[in-house]
């Protein structure tokens, strides 16, 4: 079938002008911050994997605390992940630390313009990079995510794509970009495709592109692009050991699954007992199981509760990497935990 593709011009206009009337009012967009490469940067590592409404209270404390990037990276670890707390995929906020750090060594504090130093940071894709500088420095260069790869596939009726093929989407997006407003085609194509351009069932009727989408011409909207099947996620099942002593409990934090954060002793493929043994801890009984998912994979945390001898319990092994804390229930929502282990100590404060 032949396929008559919306000219770049006519696109660009249409989709501009209905940004310009009806973009969200956020935070990074708002005065100063919306050039501001440091802000703009922080936003898109945040809003990789969360959601807007979830991403606003999180950026507005993280720039509390660290309002230039020479904050960040003189920051300890700790505390940027104490405030990243609950978001998940921690490696981003260290790969944010690291970065900021080369950026204050290497760049003079500034995010670097050119498209190779910016994918020379920790956690810059090219994602990231691109946008930071089409929307900071209107650099002519085209983001393509989930959201513009599905509102492309749809606009263009590319039926035997799928979402994955991304090389052949950001060729396209490529010649599609704004040349004079690069940074707002970007957010404007990414807003269609979270707002209107949906999954399963995209609003046509309230779309800037209607006119101009070949897959809406052909009835085909709600079928395109062609739904990926989901891989089974690895599950990983764990002992975790809620290690008590005078009203306090025992967290460590040590290289692992939950590297850099405080959690409670855990040990795959090792028996309770062992586990409690190896902290000099006697007698375990096991009060519940969570499911809990991260990054890569779906936990199954079996959780354990013992009485320690003394609060001189031992470290497993004899990394110096690794440290441990005896800690009040209350203390640990205010330290750098994950979601897990404040879910294990609801658990251990309910029984
Ligand atoms: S007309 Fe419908 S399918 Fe086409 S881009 Fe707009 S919302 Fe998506």
């Amino acid at each position: 079938m032949p396929r008559t593709n919306p000219a770049p011009r006519a696109l660009q206009t249409r989709l501009l002008d209905w940004f310009d009337r009806h973009k969200r009012d956020l935070p990074w967009r708002r005065h100063a911050a919306r050039n501001d490469p440091y802000r703009i940067w922080l936003v898109e590592i945040m809003l990789q994997q969360t959601r807007v409404p979830v991403a606003i209270p999180y950026y507005e404390r993280f720039l509390r605390a660290f309002p230039t990037v020479g904050k960040l990276a003189r920051a300890p670890v700790e505390q940027v992940l104490r405030l990243w707390a609950g978001l998940g995929y921690y490696q981003r906020a260290r790969h944010l630390h690291q970065a900021a750090w080369k950026i204050v060594r290497e760049h003079r504090g500034r995010f670097p313009r050119a498209l190779d130093e910016a994918l020379a940071l920790p956690g810059v894709g090219p994602y990231t990079a691109r946008a930071v500088l089409s929307i900071a420095y209107r650099k002519p260069a085209a983001v393509v995510d989930g959201n513009v790869a599905r509102v492309l596939a749809r606009v263009f009726r590319l039926e035997a794509a799928d979402v994955t093929t991304r090389g052949r989407f950001q060729e396209l997006a490529d010649r599609l970009v704004s040349p004079k407003r690069p940074g707002d085609f970007n957010q404007a194509l990414m807003e269609l495709g979270s707002t209107l351009c949906l999954p399963r069932i995209p609003r046509c009727g309230a779309c800037p592109l209607e006119g101009l989408c070949e897959a809406r011409r052909a009835g085909l909207e709600r079928t395109i692009p062609r739904r990926q099947r989901a891989r089974p996620r690895p599950r990983l099942t764990l002992s975790v050991l809620a290690l008590r002593q005078d009203g306090r409990l025992l967290l460590v934090r040590e290289p692992g699954l939950f590297s850099g954060l405080w959690h409670f002793p855990y040990a795959p493929g090792t028996t309770p007992r062992r586990l409690a043994r190896s902290y000099g801890a006697a007698g375990v009984s096991h009060i519940g199981t969570l499911r809990h998912q991260t990054t890569m994979r779906d936990l199954v945390l079996r959780v354990y509760a013992a009485k320690a001898r003394s609060s001189a319990a031992p470290m497993r092994g004899k990394d110096s990497r690794s440290k441990k804390r005896w800690v009040h229930p209350e203390q640990i929502q205010q330290m750098a935990v994950g979601a897990s282990t404040r879910r294990i100590a609801a658990l251990v404060e309910r029984v």
